[in-house]
């Protein structure tokens, strides 16, 4: 199985389709906003500027981003995901280096190409089970819980994530347009990029990854 980095906007079904491949190939998933959600919580003060970066919508220093990196790349085993980072040209140098510094193999490249219109839809219908983190859309057929505000599994009350207001999500999106948007030339000649169009149903995505990464 091959490593993997995830573009796409926010919200875009990156979370969903990590979650499939954890559970059919035992990836390891990194989020990188799930690691960083996890340190503004922490009272230290890397934990406390990255809170405030995080509810302002923009991006984290290149020094915070660095250490994790390293701390992550050296605590996990492949296949990986990378989900949410690189966020931009300077992250995509630094996991480039990371990498090298600890001889591991380059991931490929996956983008989800989804129109802003559809990513707001999804960004403001999406839960998430405080409790085990599961992912749930109330728009989506596939992936709304069977009881309304409910984990399937674990029966808890899901929540909205902070940062998935419409005006944090604006300021999301265009800095998705303005820093992440052209990591893609740099990736089409770094590493080998798919592009995935239009990605609607979870299921039809997940198929086409699975032929990508085997
Ligand atoms: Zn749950």
């Amino acid at each position: 199985m091959k490593n993997i980095i995830f573009i796409a906007p926010p919200a875009a079904g990156k979370g969903t389709q990590s979650d499939l491949l954890v559970k059919k190939y035992g990836y390891n998933h990194i989020s990188m906003g799930d690691i960083l959600r996890k340190e503004a919580s922490k009272k230290s003060e890397i934990g406390k500027e990255v809170d405030e970066i995080l509810k302002s919508g923009n991006l984290v220093s290149d020094e915070v981003i660095l250490k994790l990196t390293e701390k992550i790349l050296t605590g996990t085993s492949e296949p990986y995901i990378f989900d949410g980072f690189p966020r931009n040209m300077s992250q995509a140098k630094i996991l480039e280096e990371t990498l090298v510094k600890f001889n591991k193999t380059k991931p490929i490249v996956i983008y989800l190409n989804v129109n802003k219109e559809e990513a707001i839809k999804r960004a403001t219908g999406r839960l998430n089970c405080p409790k085990c983190g599961k992912i749930y859309h109330k728009y989506s057929e596939e992936l709304k819980p069977q009881i309304e505000g409910k984990c399937d599994e674990c029966q808890v009350d899901l929540i909205s994530r902070d940062d998935d207001n419409e005006e944090t999500f604006k300021t999301r999106y265009e800095n998705y347009i303005k820093k992440t948007l052209p990591l893609l030339d740099y990736f089409k000649s770094a590493n080998d990029l798919y592009v995935i169009d239009n990605p609607i149903f979870p299921m039809e995505i997940f198929a086409k990854i699975e032929e990508i990464i085997k």
